[in-house]
């Protein structure tokens, strides 16, 4: 081989390597973020937005199956016609995701308006036109629970083998993301309710109080129970207590959410229901028991052909308010069960702080 041959090969594999190199370091970078953050949108958001650059694709998406209907559904997406695309939903079998969904099997496809399994359904949506594409399952085992496509690699190109490798690197990382999260929150969250267990509830109020009690920072405990729940089982049945239930926790669930997602909500015992509210005051905890309190007093509940009015009771305890009776979380629970009484000794529908009983 001439000596400038020589070399120029030499400069193309040192390129080859580079961008190998740049691809690898994009995948640690996403494994980074993965370990780092519990909000699964955030990481699948990035994760879709660095397959879109390592593969160098004009779009990318995350689509995810809907087991009840066979359905896959648009989770993700990253591109310019990303909005218009979301209300798309593909069958199993449907284009080439649903084709990929079916089988189980990675896809690279160098020219959509020519292959048969391609549908143009989600390009007619978004005006979008589809040239080349790959799509690879998101699996776990042998599971499939979605699928990921990255769309029209730059300059024309069709993607290689080396995407297919690196994009299936971070469907799977994708794929331990989404298990993660739904393992997460099966073991966190009350199936029923959607608040979480009294168990994490509990956990999460052990970290809150003592980062209050060293930092010298406010916590509130708003602990509700609803009045005469038991006439409500009566008249309406068990079942119509449980959507009794499901509305309250919706209510604390919309009123805690508008206000502020530090605010932590827990289902503690069948029919009461905890918020713990970090860095707050007694007037924050008052004014935020009411809220949940008026909105439920306002909320009717359609149980059948009948209507339920429900009300509840909330009681208070907070640092550093009620500093002097608190030394651990069991004594913050037992204030604001107490000022829970104080409310039901007045007639109930009310909020209460905890105060000494004469
Ligand atoms: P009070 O105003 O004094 O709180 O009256 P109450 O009738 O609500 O009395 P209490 O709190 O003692 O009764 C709670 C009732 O809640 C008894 C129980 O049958 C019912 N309950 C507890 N958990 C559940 C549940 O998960 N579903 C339903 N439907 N009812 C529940
Ligand atoms: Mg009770
Ligand atoms: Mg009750």
């Amino acid at each position: 081989m001439p000596p400038e041959a020589q070399n120029s090969s030499d400069s193309s594999d040192l390129k080859a390597l580079r961008e190998e190199n740049g691809r690898l370091y994009s995948v640690l970078e996403a494994n980074k973020m993965l370990s780092s953050s519990l909000d699964l949108g955030l990481v699948l958001d990035g994760l879709m937005e660095r397959a879109k650059e390592v593969t160098d694709a004009e779009a990318s998406s995350l689509m995810l199956l809907d087991e009840e209907k066979d359905e896959l559904f648009f989770h993700t997406v990253k591109g310019e016609k990303s909005e218009a695309i979301k209300k798309i939903r593909l069958r199993m079998g449907e284009g080439i995701a649903g084709w990929v969904a079916q089988h189980g099997e990675p896809v690279l496809v160098e020219d959509a308006a020519n292959d048969p399994r391609f549908s143009n359904r989600a390009d007619q949506a978004s005006s979008f036109v589809t040239r080349t594409m790959m799509c690879v399952p998101l699996q776990l085992k042998r599971r499939v629970i979605g699928t990921v496509q990255v769309l029209n690699k730059g300059n024309n190109q069709s993607f290689h083998g080396g995407d297919l490798k690196i994009f299936s690197i971070l469907a799977n990382q994708a794929a331990i993301a989404i298990e993660n999260a739904r393992l997460h929150e099966m073991a966190t969250v009350d199936g029923m309710t959607g608040l979480y267990i009294k168990n994490y509830f509990m956990a999460r109020l052990s970290e809150e109080y003592r980062r209050a009690r060293l930092q010298n920072r406010p916590l509130a405990l708003l602990m509700s129970d609803i009045d005469f729940f038991k006439k409500v089982n009566d008249r309406f049945g068990h079942p119509g207590g449980d959507r009794a239930l499901v509305e309250l926790a919706s209510v604390i669930k919309e009123t805690v959410h508008r206000l502020d997602s530090d605010d932590i909500a827990g289902r503690y015992g069948g029919e009461e229901f905890c918020v713990l509210l970090p860095d707050s005051d007694q007037s924050r905890a008052l004014e935020v028991g009411e809220l949940i309190r008026k909105n439920i007093e306002s909320r009717p509940i359609p149980i059948g052909n009948e209507e339920a009015h429900i009300t509840i009771s909330i009681g208070i305890s907070c640092l550093p308010a009620h500093s002097d009776y608190v030394t651990d979380t069991e004594d913050l629970i037992k204030l604001a069960d107490e000022a829970l009484y104080i409310c039901k000794d007045q007639g109930r529908n009310c909020v209460a702080l905890y105060e000494e009983r004469a």
